[in-house]
Formats: C-alpha cells, sequence, structure tokens
C-alpha cells in the first residue's frame, strides 16, 4: 500500500501487457512480450497461451533476433488461431487447404495449356510468342511448354 503512489506512476508510463495481466505480475520495462501483446491484444494473447503456455510463448520470443521478434509473436498468433479453429488438424488444415487450391490451378493449367500453344503457333508460327515472363525475367512454366 505504501507503495501504491510509485505503481500508479509506472501504471501511467507503462500499462501491464496482456502477458502479465493474466499473470497478475507487474508489467516492467525488460517485459519480453509488451511490445507484442499490449493489453487490447488479450484476445490474441489468451489464444497463443492456450496452445502454447505463457513460459513457452516468452521463450520462442526471446530466443529469435529482437528484429525478428514481431514476426514471431504474429506467427505464434496465426498458428494458435488455426488451432483453436480447427481443434483437431490446426494448422495442417491450411496446409491441405492450400495444396488443394495448388493442385486446382495446377490442373487448370494443364488444361488451358493446348490453347495456349495454339495460340502461340498462330501468332508466330511456332514457339513461345506469349511473352510472360516473372519479376527475376524467368520464363513461366507454362511458356517453356510451348518450346
Ligand atoms: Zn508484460
Amino acid at each position: 500500500m505504501q507503495r501504491g503512489g510509485d505503481m500508479n506512476n509506472r501504471v501511467a508510463m507503462h500499462q501491464a501487457c496482456a502477458s502479465c495481466k493474466h499473470q497478475r505480475k507487474r508489467c516492467g520495462e525488460d517485459c519480453v512480450l509488451a511490445p507484442y501483446f499490449p493489453a487490447e491484444r488479450m484476445q490474441e494473447f489468451q489464444a497463443v497461451h492456450k496452445v502454447f503456455g505463457v513460459s513457452n510463448v516468452i521463450k520462442l520470443v526471446k530466443d529469435v533476433n529482437k528484429e525478428r521478434q514481431k514476426e514471431t509473436a504474429e506467427s505464434l498468433v496465426w498458428e494458435a488461431t488455426c488451432r483453436r479453429n480447427d481443434p483437431v488438424l490446426g494448422l495442417l488444415w491450411k496446409i491441405q487447404e492450400i495444396t488443394g487450391r495448388i493442385r486446382a490451378v495446377q490442373d487448370a493449367a494443364a488444361i488451358a495449356k493446348p490453347e495456349h500453344a495454339e495460340a502461340a503457333a498462330a501468332a508466330k508460327g511456332g514457339g513461345c510468342s506469349v511473352q510472360q515472363t516473372t519479376s527475376s525475367g524467368a520464363c513461366m512454366e507454362w511458356c517453356r511448354w510451348d518450346r
């Protein structure tokens, strides 16, 4: 009680982060999670805590370079959200969904390929006339098939 004034000053300067609030402890200047889980991100912190546990979250964020800590915290939120949305498959659900989309695009490309070959042949009398290149200048896969 005698340190009440001091505590109020600290609270005014630095509001306890979601992690420290959850643990009911003082959030010091050296708190690892304070920059990534401020008080208003309690829901995200709870999701991460439910999957990984507070001590593991702190360890995972602490163990990477300072400049990549935000990225780490955000990826943990993403993983935890996937687990919350699908308690059985978690992140695997997302991977399966993306793999399915890639297959669908590959199937569509395989079906579309003969049309492109015909268009290329008609326009230039053969070869690859459709100049589809990536930002690095490499010819795209389906374009190479025409050669
Ligand atoms: Zn804190």
